[in-house]
């Protein structure tokens, strides 16, 4: 038998099972091509030619060591790169003490969180936000509150005044956001730090902040996303090279913390430790050394902005009522008649797949994917367009 949690928890998350299966049967029964799969968060984009080029000449490299075990928290020379390029783009001025590598964002944001919690501590997160934030406190020990965003997807602080209590312990914010695309601006984000800083004086305790950044380059307009982690002591940035090099599959990112941290050596110490208790060990070594020489480099944002362009455009003129996003590959329309399931549902009969609001904690929307072909988005679009 199965743990009850793991069981209960299958069953929890078992729509998106079921919608990979659909998925997968409706390709079996019609034909992959036409199917219009627009569920998934897995870009079709290949990595930058620049990737191969260092990957071929650093699997080559005989260098000894290179495929041994290593610190926990990774190659030295990795992280003082990583720690150099924060400082010079003024994303956080740090050295390499404060930089761990991890395995992707999911890696460091567990790794964050089995280092800060106990039993009952309360994590808060923001709707709509990746459902998998639930499971990964859970995986800790640690209680989700959900506070709101308002209609624009922005932070609602009165919402989060109602949620925080003498039990938060950390929040967990995601800008650019999945689902919804929006990007945080320096205004709200200084609000939100001076929110936390009343709250960390009047509770008399550290409430840390962890910023899940895996679409911090793809964002559209040239808009520059402000960097919180920089603003707030008590901050982590969980990074990922999932999105901004197309490589999810090869499972790299890091954790950098605020270095005006209190007890920053402590919590140091503690993140290298959970690297190593989850098993987790160390992030894969040639990824490391591959990335760490394509710190300035991404995949084509332009790829995505005019994709991005194409669905708000054609979907808002039809009728969706759309906050346009401002990052990421996806797009988060509210569904006409209000209810998502019954929505998607009807998008399923005619090929369309989507994922209900619901999944994200925010009810009444879907989310479009479109990090795939444009002919798929096309034909999904125009059924979406006679749907409405
Ligand atoms: N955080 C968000 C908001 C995501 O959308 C994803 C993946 O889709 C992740 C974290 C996990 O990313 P990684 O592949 O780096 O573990």
């Amino acid at each position: 038998m199965i743990s009850q949690y793991i069981s209960h928890s299958m069953k929890e998350s078992s729509w998106i099972r079921k919608m990979f299966e659909t998925g997968n049967e409706l390709k079996r029964l019609y034909g992959a091509e036409n199917v219009f799969d627009l569920s998934l968060g897995n870009p079709i984009i290949e990595p930058p030619d620049e990737f191969f080029e260092k990957l071929e000449k650093l699997s080559r490299d005989k260098k000894s060591g290179n495929h041994r075990y290593m610190a926990n928290a990774g190659f030295a020379e990795v992280r003082e790169k990583i720690a150099y390029y924060l400082t010079e783009t003024n994303l956080l001025k740090t050295d390499m003490n404060h930089v761990i590598m991890s395995v992707g964002a999911g890696g460091g944001i567990n790794v964050i969180l089995k280092t800060l919690l106990d039993q009952g501590d309360e994590v808060i997160v923001f709707a709509p936000f990746f459902a998998e934030y639930e499971f990964y406190v859970r995986n800790h020990h640690g209680k989700v509150v959900i506070a709101e965003t308002d209609n624009k997807f922005n932070l609602d602080l009165e919402d989060l005044e109602k949620k925080i209590t003498p039990k938060t312990k950390a929040l967990i914010i995601n800008s650019p956001n999945n689902p919804s695309g929006k990007a945080y601006d320096e205004q709200v984000l200084k609000e939100l730090v001076k929110f936390l800083k009343n709250h960390q004086k009047k509770y008399n305790k550290d409430i840390y902040l962890i910023s899940d950044e895996p679409y911090r380059e793809i964002v559209f307009k040239n808009i520059k996303v402000p960097s919180i982690v920089s603003m707030y002591e008590n901050s982590f940035m969980a990074y990922s090279w999932s999105k901004s090099l197309a490589v999810p599959g090869d499972r790299i990112g890091y954790i950098a913390l605020n270095p005006e941290m209190p007890n920053a050596n402590q919590v140091i110490g503690g993140l290298v430790f959970s690297t190593r208790i989850l098993g987790f060990v160390n992030a894969p070594a040639i990824m490391q050394l591959v990335v760490s020489e394509l710190l300035y480099t991404t995949v084509d944002i332009n790829y995505y902005e005019k994709k991005k362009n194409y669905i708000y455009n054609r979907l808002s003129n039809a009728g969706y009522d759309i906050v346009e996003p401002e990052g990421t590959f996806y797009i988060f329309p509210k569904t006409p008649g209000g209810d998502d399931l019954k929505f998607i549902e009807k998008a399923k009969n005619r090929k369309v797949l989507v994922v209900p609001g619901f999944g994200f904690r925010r009810a009444g929307h879907f989310r479009i994917s479109y990090c795939t072909d444009d002919h798929i988005i096309e034909k999904a679009c125009d059924q979406l367009v006679e749907l409405v």
